[in-house]
């Protein structure tokens, strides 16, 4: 039997988790936002209400929408403020230790039948599951960036996945508007398996010195036609995810063809990891992006 979902908790309110709660609460959803402090989860309040208020003012959403979905999201500050969810979808940073650490802290505090999702780019899931004490009832839901724009889900189940909890989890991406695809559980599934190689070779780009962060990116935009360049797009998805990814595919596959570039390794180590800490392939202080190297 799948179960109907009505609450959602959400673990990590940063740019995936913030993005989640949001198009839940849309749908009619509760939603329970947790993070590793009250600070956090309010900053992640405070980009879904910026995030909605923009969909209110280009009239993609009613204001009395808004204001209703806002009500559907509660702070959740412990894991047994989680325990009334139906299911819990974790969006914490791309560590398979941190992951791993949630999901143990994690399911003492669930109903036994409350389903867990994982929203990793990469990672094993089956490997995950195996840090639950309910296997058949974890999967990958892997949302795109950004969450409310972004058509794609995709869908892997692991080892254990038992069909309810597949179907649940398709129902409840159906209900969200969205568009399920079927991935495997090899590393990175398939959007990111082809994408991130491709971001890599971009810097691989820049640090042969083949071309400059505006070349490459006005070369892909213009000359591949994809609506942002590589570097801008790395920067958007945010550095550390990108190594990470780059390192499972690495480690996973065993093939050298996927070994990360040593400048996205530096970029990283500098604390330089895209938007979110305002600078990465760009600057993002001043008014306007402007190219850091
Ligand atoms: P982010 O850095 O914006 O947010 C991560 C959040 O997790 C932070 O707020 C952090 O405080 C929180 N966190 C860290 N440890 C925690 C813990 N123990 N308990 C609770 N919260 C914790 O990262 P993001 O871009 O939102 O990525 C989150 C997940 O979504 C990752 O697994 C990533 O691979 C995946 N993802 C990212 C993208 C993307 O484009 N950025 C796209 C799809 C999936």
């Amino acid at each position: 039997m799948s179960i109907e979902i009505k609450t959602i908790g959400v673990i990590g309110a940063g740019q995936m988790g913030s993005g989640i709660a949001h198009v839940c609460s849309l749908a009619g959803l509760d939603v329970r936002l947790h993070d590793v402090s009250e600070e956090r989860i309010n900053t992640g309040l405070a980009t879904i209400t910026g995030n909605m208020a923009r969909q209110v003012a280009k009239e993609a959403i009613t204001d009395s929408a808004r204001q209703a979905a806002l009500s559907r999201i509660q702070p959740a500050v412990t894991y047994d403020d989680l325990g009334a969810c139906d299911l819990v979808i974790e969006a914490a940073t791309e560590n398979e230790e941190v992951k791993r650490k949630i999901f143990t802290n994690l399911c003492p505090s669930l109903r036994p039948d409350a389903m867990i999702a994982t929203n990793t780019s990469s990672i094993s899931i089956t490997r995950l599951a195996a840090s639950t004490d309910r296997p058949e009832r974890f999967i990958g839901i892997h949302f795109m960036n950004p969450v409310p724009v972004m058509q794609l889900v995709e869908l892997i189940r692991g080892i254990a996945t038992e069909d309810p909890t597949y179907e649940s989890a398709k129902e409840f991406i159906g209900k969200l508007g969205k568009t399920v695809t079927v991935a495997e559980d090899f590393p990175a599934f398939i959007v990111n398996r082809i994408l991130l190689p491709m971001i890599n070779e971009a810097i691989y780009t820049l640090y042969e010195g083949v071309g400059s962060v505006d070349a490459i990116d006005t070369a892909m935009r213009l000359g591949a036609n994809h609506p942002m360049g590589p570097l801008q797009l790395a920067d958007f998805i945010g550095l550390d995810t990108c190594l990470s990814i780059m390192q499972v595919l690495h480690e996973g596959l065993a093939d050298s063809k996927y070994r990360p570039c040593p400048l996205l390794v530096k970029y990283v180590e500098a604390g330089w990891l895209g938007r979110k800490a305002k600078r990465g392939f760009y600057d993002y202080r001043g008014e306007k992006p402007v190219p850091t190297r």
